[in-house]
């Protein structure tokens, strides 16, 4: 049993602190919203009452923030985890942040004497709640080997991307893959509809054909040919699509800084721009089927 912080218990730290619990470890929150505190607490883990207080004289501490601007505050501001922590603890962003301040944030640690990972994780909500998360990993191996016991209550499969920075680059890259097929899929659907194409059958087809894919086979944009996909549930997420814009434009944030000529990737994070102004923020990323159909939600 460990004794864990755990910092950010929102819609993916909460489940995931509970699975810490029901692994039988000692779990302290902290979230400045009190109903997240509150739902955490409710889940058998123990409040504190800032950011010090979840960190100090753990073994390791967990966060799970929306994006760099609060990881960057929580480990390096004042009373951040930096100051509360011992030299020799193990620090885990699992957040989805930009590569430069998760490295920043980690080469800080390293200055202070802890050895921190970026561990962001890909599975969503459901598989936060399921333990199933995938956790891409990177830092040094002996602290992989440290945490990976601790992830794996939390999650199925642990993998080591490289060193620091690493976890977070392989989490953009994937999704930037993925948040351009979901759009060719549907497009793919639009124009299978106007050649009087049954969608079934175009599932069928390229399901068992070069165009098979995950957007495809288990997440279809177009309503029908996959019964719990959330198109065919009214888009409910799922990933939302301002969860795939934040992740795209964190993609091509590091395609700038890097010189990388990434025409899709960039084109994908104006659709998902568009997407979201209209109003679908909330809805599945999928819902970028509406947008190249014209349908309704
Ligand atoms: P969320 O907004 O529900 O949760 C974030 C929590 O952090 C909130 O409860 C918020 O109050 C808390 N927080 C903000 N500032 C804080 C601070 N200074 N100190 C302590 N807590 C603070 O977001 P989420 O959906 O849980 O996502 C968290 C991270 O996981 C994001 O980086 C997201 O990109 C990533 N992610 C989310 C999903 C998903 O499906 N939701 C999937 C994969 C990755």
């Amino acid at each position: 049993m460990a004794d864990i912080g755990f910092i950010g218990v929102g819609n993916m730290g909460r489940p995931m602190a509970a699975n810490l619990v029901k692994a039988g470890h000692a779990v302290t929150v902290f979230d400045p919203v009190a109903d997240a505190a509150r739902a955490a607490e409710a889940a058998g883990c123990r409040r504190a009452a800032d950011v010090a207080e979840a960190a100090r004289g753990r073994a390791i501490v967990l966060t799970m923030l929306p994006s760099g601007a609060e990881v960057r505050e929580v480990y390096l501001g004042e009373g951040g985890v930096l100051t509360a922590a011992r030299p020799g603890d193990l620090l885990v962003d699992c957040s989805t942040i930009d590569v430069a301040t998760a490295r920043e944030v980690s080469e800080a640690a390293a200055r202070a004497g802890m050895a921190m990972l970026d561990a962001p994780v890909s599975g969503g909500v459901r598989g936060a709640a399921a333990a199933t998360l995938t956790f891409m990993v990177g830092g040094e191996a002996e602290a992989v080997a440290r945490a990976e016991p601790i992830l794996l209550a939390m999650g199925k499969t642990v993998v080591h991307a490289g060193g620091s920075g690493n976890g977070q680059a392989a989490k953009i890259c994937n999704n930037m893959i993925l948040g351009a097929s979901m759009i060719v899929v549907a497009e793919a659907f639009a124009l299978a509809d106007r050649l009087g194409l049954e969608r079934q059958k175009l599932y069928d087809i390229a399901s068992k054909s070069s165009g098979q894919c995950w957007a495809l086979t288990v997440n279809c944009p177009a309503p029908g040919p996959v019964p719990a996909a959330p198109s065919s549930n009214g888009f409910r997420p799922g990933f939302t699509a301002a969860m795939m814009l934040k992740d795209l434009r964190l993609a091509q944030a590091a395609a700038l800084a890097t010189g990388t000529p990434t025409p899709i990737g960039a084109e994908a994070a104006a659709l998902y721009g568009l997407l979201c102004a209209a109003g679908h923020g909330g809805l599945d990323f999928s819902a970028v089927f509406l947008m190249v159909s014209g349908e309704e939600a």
